[in-house]
């Protein structure tokens, strides 16, 4: 007897590069599992209608545990992940402390694991606080699960860092996760240094605080090797830094954040005068959002990840100069994802969930097999057709900051499941 048969469901399933209306069963060690000798499962659903997606990953969140919990906590961002769709995130260092050693690394991993709602991919800090100063503990936090290295929040603004810490990707093969910007010429900026920016007299932040770092790494990766993988690539220079590093045979990856595929900065003048709309690097004029959706239809960009950043409501609602930067992003994901490359600008099934499925595998060099017997069962049941309203008032995160409030997405999530069990259907979270 089986524990969970799929009927009639679409599998999206990239990791196989098929694309086929079947059943899928599950069986009790939460594995999938061939068809059984006799139709007697558990339980039956019906998937007519629905894509079943495996092994979702949002490869980039603040869950802010340890230190800033009432933005988040490794509870309420799991919630929100179920609720997103994710069975897999990539966890950002920048809590408080830092995670850049090995037991701090090994205390969050073990709090995901306790929740059970989600895997992580933990991801160690460059430098011991993300001060930019000494290398953190690499090899300890390596041995204690972290699957890549980032500053982020940060940039890993020296090239002495940079290079050791490329050298070190070289030799072991974890990635290397760059926030783009470049401090002297970012200082400052709040917002895209460009027209509006100017009208509401803010601050800005040039495209080329961002791309002339990642130029500075394409070449350091040249000579030191590694994996190096660009955060929120947001501006055109950037994406052809990427293109080049590629097309030289280097190791070089590249993710989009929702935000700025689907909005501009003119979300900043309806947002005005709260810091809502305020992220980082910045929303981007309309020709810089549209040149980050064909280098994701190009294949240059192979990972869309949220940057799930929760604030406290108070906290984003302060002027723009004051508010902290980010969006609270894991539960719109998959919703943005769809709204814009299969409602807007029919990308096939298959070459969107590659977005966040084997592109952010392949990031850290992950291996799975998708939908076939034996396979762990990680799956998302999209409705692909469905409209919703975004009401950050019934988000499980506890980040309600998102300028996409009261927006309609196209495509929802209806089910998640983890290691063959439910995490998340009917709107609720299982725990
Ligand atoms: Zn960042």
């Amino acid at each position: 007897m089986t524990a969970l048969w799929v009927r009639g469901v679409r599998v999206v399933d990239p990791f196989a590069g098929t694309d086929t209306v079947t059943d899928v069963y599950v069986d009790r060690d939460g594995c999938f599992a061939a068809a059984p000798a006799r139709a007697a499962c558990e339980e039956t659903v019906d998937g007519r209608g629905l894509w079943l997606v495996p092994r979702v990953v949002d490869l980039h969140v603040h869950f802010r545990e340890p230190g800033q919990e009432h933005k988040e906590d490794i509870g309420s961002g799991s919630r929100a992940a179920a609720a997103g769709g994710v069975s897999v995130v990539g966890l950002m260092p920048n809590t408080a402390p830092v995670i850049d050693e090995g037991p701090k690394m090994a205390r969050v991993l073990d709090r995901v694991t306790q929740v059970g709602l989600v895997a992580a991919w933990g991801i160690g800090a460059v430098s011991v606080g993300s001060r930019g100063q000494e290398a953190a503990d690499w090899d300890g936090m390596r041995q204690a699960g972290a699957r890549a290295f980032s500053d982020d929040g940060h940039p890993v603004a020296s090239s002495r860092m940079m290079a050791a810490v490329l050298a070190f990707s070289a030799h072991h093969g974890t990635p290397v996760i760059q926030h783009l910007e470049d401090p002297e010429l970012a200082q400052g900026g709040v917002a895209h240094d460009g027209v509006v920016a100017n009208r509401l007299g803010l601050s800005g932040m040039p495209a080329s605080a961002e791309s002339v770092l990642a130029w500075r790494d394409v070449g350091l990766l040249r000579a030191y090797g590694g994996r190096l993988h660009f955060a929120h690539c947001s501006v055109p220079d950037t994406l052809a830094a990427l293109a080049w590093a590629r097309a030289q045979g280097a190791q070089a990856t590249g993710e989009a954040a929702p935000h700025h595929l689907l909005l501009t900065d003119a979300a900043l003048t309806e947002w005005h005068p709260t810091g809502m709309a305020k992220v980082n690097p910045p929303l981007r004029p309309a020709a810089m959002r549209d040149a980050l959706r064909q280098a994701v239809e190009r294949g240059v960009v192979t990972v869309v990840a949220s940057d799930h950043a929760p604030h406290a409501p108070d906290e984003k609602a302060r002027a723009f100069d004051a508010a902290p930067f980010g969006i609270s992003g894991i539960e719109t994901l998959l919703g943005v994802l769809l709204t814009v490359f299969h409602h807007e600008r029919r990308l096939t099934p298959l070459a969107l969930m590659r977005l966040v499925t084997c592109g952010p595998h392949e990031v850290v060099g992950e291996s799975y097999l998708g939908v076939v017997p034996g396979s762990r069962a990680d799956f998302t049941l999209i409705d692909p057709g469905a409209s919703w309203r975004v009401d950050p008032t019934r988000f499980h995160s506890r980040g309600t900051n998102t300028p996409l409030a009261g927006q309609v997405l196209y495509g929802r999530v209806v089910a998640t499941v983890h290691r063959g069990r439910f995490t998340f259907r009917e709107g609720q979270v299982v725990s």
